[in-house]
């Protein structure tokens, strides 16, 4: 049987998620035979490819460039996962929204710091006004809560995708924090 291609990703998140997916250890060495990661930070491929089963993306929508991926994500998968808070909610890369996007860059680079004060933008993609949770920018799937979620939630929903069914979370499972 053709094995799952899974991929991850990281938008404005702080990596916890995946952590949180390294962190299920010995399960992942279980998966391994019905899995092949194709894309994320996980693997070292540079372009999102096509005709994946399941993604798993972690961190809210800040910048442009989030927004570019995951357009391309949802172009090319299957099964659409917010993995996360912050994915799901926008959590707490949200509350720059509390101050908004140019004094919140105002702050970081210049007010913060005593070198080369500047807003880096040749090289670092431009914020987008608000930060928003992955949903409000395409269709979700599947949500999964936590900060980051339990490496049991995340063998849960991906089990249960390898399996065929659309994970069902509740009680628990659907705990924030
Ligand atoms: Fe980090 Fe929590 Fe956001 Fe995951 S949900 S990226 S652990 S802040």
């Amino acid at each position: 049987m053709a094995r799952a291609r899974i991929a991850t990703a990281w938008l404005g998140g702080c990596s916890g998620c995946h952590m949180s997916v390294l962190d299920l250890d010995e399960a992942l060495v279980e998966l391994a035979p019905a899995i092949e990661i194709v894309y994320g930070p996980l693997v070292d491929a540079k372009e999102y490819p096509e005709n994946v089963d399941v993604a798993l993306i972690e961190g809210a929508v800040a910048a442009e460039e989030h927004q570019h991926l995951l357009k391309k994500i949802r172009q090319n998968t299957r099964v659409l996962v917010a993995l996360g808070d912050c994915a799901v909610t926008s959590n707490v890369p949200g509350m720059r929204n509390l101050v908004g996007r140019e004094p919140a860059l105002k702050r970081a680079y210049f007010e913060l710091t005593a070198a080369q004060p500047q807003i880096p933008g040749e090289v670092v993609t431009p914020l987008v006004k608000t930060v928003h949770p992955l949903h409000t920018e395409v269709p979700v799937d599947v949500f999964v809560p936590g900060c980051p979620p339990s490496p049991k939630r995340i063998l849960y929903v991906l089990s249960e995708l390898l399996a065929g069914r659309m994970p069902k979370l509740e009680g628990e499972m659907v705990k924030f924090g």
